[in-house]
């Protein structure tokens, strides 16, 4: 196995489809344009529907509605993730590069390196404390000012509000605030982040986010020590691995965001449901909070900004869970690619774009 550096992906990505379609031997018509047209692996294709681009190494059967890049190919024509295509790749092609060879010379290091979230995969519950499902109940309700704005500024109408509170198992405290609940694949409360929001759906800057386990530890109805464990927000929606391997997963940033898509965007474009999830921050995309999904088709839609740093940190983590969970995690550069320069300096995320689009 070969360590898939960045300097190894830059090789992939220069390697033409047109030479991946050969060694697959993938007939395609040998005319010159834009498009070259082949008959697909996938179905019983008669007429050729699906087409190659060289110049963006892209493809797709209009048929089969699946395409991608020259990486894809490999991945759906050999059935391999997304780390055995690129294996495939440095074996067929030859791309070795000096670190590789260096690397032999070196003492090995115990840990390869990943940006965040190290590489401990384990969800034993006795690491990390749970929360008792009754105060998911307790608290139920969207009598708080995020609910309440969603529907008074139209974006969202009462029905649909309600629809995605009962789906997220959203609550409300005392004082106004929404609870966003942070429920595992395995039913399990991690937390509850509590944040209040203004009429004008925006986030209240005076009142900072917190945390239900903080104010059940102050109330002593949770130990001092109680140490507990973040993971995705709409995590519990994650379920039925086998009948439902055609459910797409989505990653926001913000649990607006997510609420906010679960009820406009509920399929991709394949017809395919969708599944809102949310980091709840920048920073808080881990290799850990992706285990859960292994196994699932996840894209990653990163909020931008005016240097695409977001894209760029969640890219480096998507690559480094790759590597460590032999899964492949999609990040979608729609935004750095399509919002104009003044939605990047609005920071906008994916809901804002689409919400445009339409
Ligand atoms: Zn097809």
């Amino acid at each position: 196995m070969t360590k898939i550096t960045h300097d190894i992906m830059r090789k992939i990505r220069e390697v033409s489809i047109l030479d991946v379609a050969d060694r697959l031997h993938v007939d395609y018509s040998s005319r010159g344009g834009r498009y070259r047209m082949c008959r697909c692996f996938m179905h019983d294709d008669r007429h050729p529907s699906m087409w190659i681009k060289p110049q963006e190494n892209k493809w797709r059967c209009e048929v089969c509605a699946k395409g991608g890049s020259h990486i894809d190919l490999v991945m759906e024509h050999e059935g391999l993730s997304f780390a055995d295509a690129c294996q495939w790749f440095v074996r067929e092609f030859n791309l070795f590069s000096l670190n590789d060879h260096q690397r032999f010379f070196l003492p090995k290091r115990k840990n390869t390196q990943v940006p965040r979230g190290n590489c401990v995969v384990k969800h034993d519950s006795k690491e990390f404390g749970i929360i008792s499902d009754e105060y998911l109940t307790l608290c139920r309700g969207t009598r708080n000012t995020f609910c309440h704005s969603l529907v008074e500024n139209k974006v969202l109408t009462a029905q649909q509000m309600e629809h995605a509170a009962e789906a997220y198992k959203l609550g409300t405290t005392n004082d106004g605030g929404v609870i966003f609940w942070q429920i595992d694949e395995k039913q399990r409360v991690r937390d509850g982040k509590i944040m209040f929001y203004k009429e004008d759906c925006h986030r209240c800057k005076m009142r900072k986010p917190s945390w239900v386990s903080y104010r059940l530890i102050r109330k002593g109805e949770l130990p001092h020590d109680w140490k507990g464990k973040h993971c995705l927000f709409g995590l519990h929606l994650v379920t039925g691995r086998n009948c439902n391997d055609n459910k797409v997963i989505a990653i926001v940033e913000s649990e607006k965001t997510a609420i906010i898509c679960s009820e406009i965007f509920p399929c991709s474009q394949e017809r395919k449901p969708i599944t809102w999830l949310a980091t709840g921050g920048m920073s808080n995309l881990s290799i850990d909070m992706l285990a859960p999904l292994v196994g699932y088709k996840v894209i990653i839609f990163p909020d931008t900004d005016t240097e695409g740093k977001t894209y760029k940190q969640w890219r480096e983590i998507a690559k480094a869970a790759q590597q460590v969970l032999h899964h492949a995690f999609y990040v979608s550069d729609i935004l750095e690619r399509e919002a104009t320069m003044e939605e990047k300096e609005r920071k906008i995320d994916i809901a804002d774009f689409l919400l445009r689009k339409q």
